[in-house]
């Protein structure tokens, strides 16, 4: 090893970092499919959408032909914070594997929100500062998402209204004060401050709440508040965009060493940061310049991609939201406990959607017990406490890393390291206690919730 030039973790200097992100839709020659509205199911234009998102992201939403996407200098101002993200080489992983793939990650989890959504909280939290709006309104599920929009709000003086998960709320007391350490209020879904949260409530008195449900509450409010709108952490275009901050870092870091990966992996939960981190990789493959193959894994408890229908779904379980495509387990589909809370979406980005449909990428299905395994092996020699989420993409590297080893290839494997797991100790506990169980839904499962998936005229999936 010592011939290596390549460090152990390559940063950039400040004015390496990117001064633009970039847009993969620009690249697309299939385009993903609009939004639509429920009622109508006509595509919703600019107007459509400004009752409930800011000004600037609905154009970044819209936007498919754009390619590069300046950065806002404050922006930019808040990232060189926290970021460059360190891209690391995996070396004593490796060694531990001995194998003859050369294995790198980069790192996400070096911020107090413990993942990547803070790239895409400062962006949305700035433009809806920059229109003069007062507040926003989001769900949280794990509270990752929740975490990082309140320290961006906290940081531009912008009000900001959690609901979170009734489940998660009284589970994690700890994330829940984070969030009130930067100032954001906290109510746990589903609450009566909403209509739609006091009907769920009459309906199902006691429930421990949904995703779903939260996400219809945080709309109802950021729509009846003046100066108020509703920013969401994952699925859609602009969030991919702002997330390609990831693959534009790694691109420039793997450039600087002649470093050309192989294979890029990550988890999948609603798409965003698989998306951001291939975005660059996947527009020169778009653009037949390079070949990669992109693995987007998933757990076998929540299988969007593997196993979903590619068709028009709700976002959410209240079914006021826009209607997108994409692969989905049906908007009715509740995923059994799993562990990875952020990948327990039954939909999947419509840009992601679109390119898997087309054959630019693959997808794997893993199981928890099998990802805790990976993240117990990665901790103990690369040093950080994995985020459940992220370790579903450790589990296919390190399967990917022992495939070189049988075939004694030297391929170079490159995968997205969301972030960091301190606050998921309980599900590592049932881990290592022997008490944590899989599950895979049935067909029968599956089949009656894609049987309630919303006939949209000429879309049949
Ligand atoms: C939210 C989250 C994910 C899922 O991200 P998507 O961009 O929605 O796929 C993965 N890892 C961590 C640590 C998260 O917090």
């Amino acid at each position: 090893m010592a011939h290596e030039k390549i460090p152990y973790k390559i940063y950039l200097s400040e004015e390496e970092m990117p001064k633009t992100w970039y847009n993969v839709r620009a690249d697309m020659k299939n385009k993903p499919a609009p939004l639509l509205n429920p009622a109508t199911f006509e595509p919703m234009g600019f107007e459509d959408l400004r009752p409930v998102f800011c000004d600037e992201l609905i154009r970044q939403e819209l936007d498919n032909d754009t390619r590069e996407i300046p950065i806002p200098t404050e922006i930019r101002d808040f990232y060189k914070m926290y970021r460059p993200a360190p891209l690391v080489r995996a070396y004593c992983l490796e060694e531990k594997l001995q194998t003859p793939a050369k294995i790198y990650y980069k790192f996400e989890g070096n911020n107090t929100s413990g993942s990547h959504k803070l790239n895409s909280a400062i962006a949305q939290a700035y433009y809806a500062k920059m229109q003069g709006l007062t507040g926003v309104t989001t769900e949280t599920g794990a509270g990752q998402w929740g975490t990082a929009l309140s320290m961006a709000c906290a940081y531009l003086g912008l009000d900001c209204k959690v609901f979170m998960v009734k489940v998660s709320y009284e589970q994690k007391p700890f994330r829940r004060e984070v969030m009130r350490t930067y100032g954001a209020s906290v109510t746990p879904s589903p609450s009566m401050e909403t209509a739609v949260g006091r009907k769920i409530l009459a309906e199902h008195p006691g429930t421990g709440g949904s995703l779903g449900c939260a996400i219809s509450e945080a709309v109802e409010v950021a729509t009846s508040t003046p100066g108020y709108r509703y920013v969401l952490g994952s699925v859609l275009n602009q969030v991919l965009l702002h997330q390609s901050i990831i693959g534009c870092e790694t691109k420039i870091a793997l450039d600087k060493y002649g470093v050309v990966p192989d294979i890029i992996i990550g988890c999948a939960g609603g798409g965003s940061n698989l998306g951001g981190l291939i975005s660059p990789f996947m527009g020169e493959k778009l653009r037949g310049e390079r070949d990669y193959r992109f693995i987007a894994v998933e757990p076998a408890s929540c299988p969007s991609l593997t196993r979903g229908r590619f068709a028009y779904d709700f976002c959410d379980t209240g079914m006021v939201c826009p209607l997108a495509k994409m692969y989905t387990l049906g908007s009715s589909f509740i995923p059994s406990a799993n562990h990875a809370g952020g990948l327990r979406y039954h939909g999947m980005s419509s840009v992601l959607s679109q390119l898997y449909h087309d054959g630019y990428m693959e997808a794997v299905a893993v199981e928890q017990t099998k990802v805790f395994e990976a993240a117990e092996q990665f901790a103990r020699v690369e040093g950080i406490l994995p985020a459940p989420e992220s370790s579903h993409a450790i589990r296919v590297a390190i399967d990917e890393a022992l495939k070189c080893k049988e075939t004694g290839e030297e391929k170079t494997i490159v995968f997205g390291l969301t972030g960091t797991g301190y606050f998921d100790m309980l599900a590592y506990e049932k881990f290592h206690n022997g008490e944590m169980q899989d599950f895979i839904p049935s067909d029968a499962q599956l089949e009656e919730s894609f049987a309630k998936l919303p006939k949209v005229p000429g879309c049949d999936a």
